[in-house]
């Protein structure tokens, strides 16, 4: 069904046909949500005052209903164009889609949390500015830990819209490409502003293979030395150091449980201070 030759699946609604901004959905083929929101903005085709690229990156990982099909494409980027690995020619070939954008919006959902989580690198500060006027309570620099991610290689606020497979997440991911599209200027309106928390990733949490975990912890709820962060059958992981867990879940990752974190700041002006990112003029 898909050749050699598989493309993302691009469309530009809107005046002119150089876009600045993007939205980019369906990396993991198992998150519907992102690629719901997508293909609602282009069956309703809104007025647009800017041109908006739409991208679905990996067609045929959608089409199966699988977050991928040879290799996590979340962990490839920039991909190579030549590799036999589909996702690795994806994240090349989504990397020059978006290669004339100065801001994009890329879509995911979690096993580990209801609300929408932003990701955004500290390397990227007018994408701060832009994830700090979206409606997300809990934004974060998963920089030292996200090695290949989309966020890493480009202008990009990734967005866990929820929990995967869910109505909600659908409906969160929607609310945020609304919000997306204003701060854009590419529809008319305001977006209100919401009170968000900074993180930065510090650690992944590994995990044995073929083990169950129970999680007894909270996602963004600081665990204290000593607390029992997972159970599986015949061992308690209890926490050496306080930490706050971030898109931590029993069956979201095949290798890890999800990552420890702390708290950069409450306000962005803080966590650019946590993140050493000089303070700027205006966002
Ligand atoms: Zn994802």
């Amino acid at each position: 069904m898909f050749g050699a030759d598989v493309t993302p699946a691009t469309t530009i609604l809107g005046p002119g046909a150089d876009a600045d901004v993007a939205i980019v959905g369906g990396i993991h083929g198992d998150e519907p949500s992102g690629v719901r929101a997508v293909r609602r903005v282009i069956e309703s085709n809104p007025s647009f005052q800017r041109p908006v690229k739409l991208v679905i990156a990996n067609p045929p990982a959608v089409a199966s209903h699988r977050r991928y099909l040879d290799v996590d494409m979340n962990r490839v980027f920039p991909g190579d164009p030549a590799s036999p690995d589909q996702e690795r020619r994806l994240a090349a070939a989504t990397l020059k889609e978006i290669n004339d954008c100065s801001v994009v919006l890329s879509l995911h959902s979690t096993h580990s949390y209801d609300d929408p989580i932003a990701l955004v690198s500290r390397s990227n500060p007018p994408v701060q500015g832009l994830a700090a006027r979206l409606p997300v309570s809990h934004i974060v620099d998963p920089t030292p830990c996200f090695d290949g991610a989309f966020p890493a290689c480009a202008p990009v606020v990734s967005v866990e819209a929820g929990r995967q497979l869910t109505e909600e997440a659908t409906e969160n991911a929607t609310d945020i490409v609304a919000a997306f599209l204003r701060l854009t200027d590419a529809l008319p309106g305001e977006v209100p502003t919401t009170d968000s928390t900074y993180y930065t990733v510090t650690d992944a949490v590994s995990k044995q293979p073929d083990t169950d975990y129970e999680l007894q912890i909270e996602n963004f709820e600081v665990v204290e030395p000593g607390t029992t962060v997972a159970r599986s059958e015949d061992r308690e992981y209890v926490a050496d150091d306080a930490f706050v867990p971030i898109l931590m879940s029993e069956t979201g990752y095949d290798d890890i449980l999800g990552y420890k974190g702390e708290t950069a700041g409450t306000s962005l002006s803080s966590a650019r201070a946590t993140w050493g990112v000089p303070p700027r003029s205006s966002d």
